[in-house]
């Protein structure tokens, strides 16, 4: 028997995102409601806000780009990546961004596979964005520089605003109604992931999917409060997650929103920037990944600052133990409250009432309108308190990988149940503990990284015959490690620093081999050809405790 919601069902709405968020004819608040943190008079309230995407919408109709088309987005945070967001979206275009510290052939392969049609640049990335267009056939003349404040031409390329539709054309555009079946089959955002195995893939986010997070998490937050999402005490929220994740995406560019909390968007996370702005602006509410509680609770800056507003952090992404939670609620009096889920089921899909106190390190419980089961490696439903896979259904996961239906349809079965590839235990009460995780995923900092693309740069090198990477746990964090073996000419041609100096000029920071490298015979493999995870899992916990 599947693990159903202890919550109660939620009639979910379905429709255009643009239209839930700001329903046609209600009266929109002119507070501000992103805010940049560096320049708070740069701000947007939802008035202004509707008519930036709409201009944003009436730009993309000029360019030609047709409905499903994907638009790209490579900027860092600001106070108008959310307007280039809602305007993609809500003119059913299909949103993706690319993480700002990408290479020129990563950025290249997000652009090719997606099949942009459109990218949106900041000034400073005009360089890596040029180049990967070039790779991927994105002419010239659809890219636009895209930042908070205007820009002056570079290499040619134009600023957004000068495609963009004027604000009297604005006021006569409407949004496109999509109908419940069309809300659930329209794809609004294509966020990255690797899965459970392989490359990174593009997981199809419909408009249905999104608004059902949305409600879920929303009913998670007000749960025994006596509050709800129109009626709450004030909040201050801060946007450093990036938004090209989509963790960023549902807090600072669809939650905040709909529950109408102002939102102080940093444009880069910087340990002592984030501390100022949480006691400048008297912040409430985090939503973090553990890397941040850890600066918390062990860098010396925290004292300097004071950041006894904030009453409640969110913590997910990435796991967190039970003791590190506990220091920072004893420490900061912060109530700090797990979620759990994945970018293929939108965002979150397990989580503590934000109210509760936890002090177990649980990620929580099963959120409204899902299923659940965990099974074991033969497929059988496990007992209480013992270890299985964790399978999900429900109306927030998303509609495949874009463009591949063979890794659709090993993640996602016929009956709709969602392979997550991580392993919990659950007790009487249904709440969850991530105890494991099955899958290749490798996480640094709480962002992926996949093995098998690490694989794939290394083989490129003319003296690496063949090599597998896997994850290395040292002091708590993870990291990439790789295991190469050497063709026999290469013996007295390579060392471990020529391969990092090779790695660090075709890959993002987060995927550099801090784990290290060693040079080995041979990759064990089965009869097939698959590398052995699990033996190479080993390796690096044997490796690790010699370290
Ligand atoms: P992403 O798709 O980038 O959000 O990564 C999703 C993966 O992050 C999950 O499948 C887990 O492996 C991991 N993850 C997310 N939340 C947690 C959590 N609270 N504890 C442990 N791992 C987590």
């Amino acid at each position: 028997m599947p693990i159903l919601p202890k919550f109660p069902h939620i009639d979910i709405p379905k429709s255009n995102l643009l239209e839930y968020l700001f329903p046609e004819g209600s009266r929109l608040s002119e507070e501000p409601l992103w805010i940049d943190s560096s320049n708070p008079s740069n701000c947007l309230s939802p008035k202004q806000a509707v008519s930036w995407t709409k201009r944003m919408a009436i730009g993309l109709d000029r360019l030609g780009v047709k409905s499903q088309e994907v638009v790209m987005i490579l900027s860092p945070n600001h106070i108008f990546v959310p307007i280039a967001y809602l305007g993609i979206v809500g003119s059913t275009r299909i949103f993706s961004a690319g993480n700002p510290i990408y290479t020129v052939p990563e950025l290249a392969y997000q652009m090719n596979n997606t099949g942009a049609k459109a990218l949106f640049v900041h000034p400073t990335m005009v360089e890596t964005a040029l180049a990967a267009a070039q790779k991927a056939g994105l002419p010239r003349e659809r890219i636009y520089l895209f930042s908070d404040r205007p820009s002056r031409p570079i290499d040619g390329i134009k600023d957004w605003r000068e495609l963009i539709g004027t604000p009297e054309e604005a006021r006569k555009y409407k949004w496109k109604t999509l109908y419940p079946e069309e809300a659930m089959k329209t794809i609004a955002t294509i966020n990255y992931s690797s899965g459970t195995t392989g490359l990174p893939k593009g997981v199809m986010i419909s408009h249905a999917n999104i608004i059902a997070n949305a409600e879920q998490t929303m009913l998670i937050k007000f749960w025994d409060t006596g509050y709800d999402r129109t009626n709450h005490p004030p909040e201050r929220n801060i946007g450093f997650l990036p938004l090209y994740h989509a963790y960023g995406q549902m807090w600072s560019m669809v939650l905040t929103v709909k529950m109408n909390i102002p939102n102080y968007i940093m444009e880069k996370f910087q340990f002592e920037e984030f501390l100022r702005v949480i006691s400048t602006y008297k912040i409430t509410n985090l939503q973090v990944a553990p890397p941040i509680l850890v600066m918390l609770s062990k860098r010396p800056e925290t004292a300097k600052f004071d950041i006894s507003s904030v009453t409640h952090a969110l913590c997910g992404a990435a796991p967190l133990s039970k003791e590190l939670q506990n220091d920072i609620t004893k420490r900061f009096g912060i109530r700090v409250t797990q979620g759990w889920g994945m970018t293929e089921n939108t965002n979150g899909a397990l989580f503590v009432p934000f109210k509760e106190h936890d002090n177990t390190g649980s990620v929580g419980r099963l959120v409204s309108n899902m299923e659940c089961k965990l099974l074991d490696d033969d497929g059988k439903e496990v007992e209480v308190g013992q270890p299985g896979e964790i399978f999900v259904r429900g109306p927030n996961i998303c509609l495949g990988y874009w463009k591949n239906e063979e890794a659709t349809k090993e993640t996602l079965d016929a009956h709709g149940w969602l392979k997550t590839g991580d392993i919990a235990v659950i007790d009487k009460e249904q709440r969850f503990w991530i105890v494991d995780r099955k899958k290749e995923l490798i996480k640094v900092n709480a962002l992926q990284v996949a093995p098998a693309e690490l694989e794939a740069v290394l083989l490129e090198h003319e003296l690496i015959s063949d090599a597998a990477v896997v994850g290395i746990t040292i002091h708590s964090e993870e990291w990439p490690r790789a295991y190469i073996v050497l063709k026999p000419e290469a013996y007295d041609k390579i060392t471990y620093d020529d391969i990092h100096v090779y790695m660090n000029s075709k890959v993002a920071k987060h995927k550099q081999l801090v784990g290290g490298i060693l040079f080995i015979d041979e990759v064990p493999k089965l009869a097939s050809g698959k590398i052995v995870r699990k033996q190479m899992k080993e390796w690096a916990k044997r490796d690790a405790a010699m370290l």
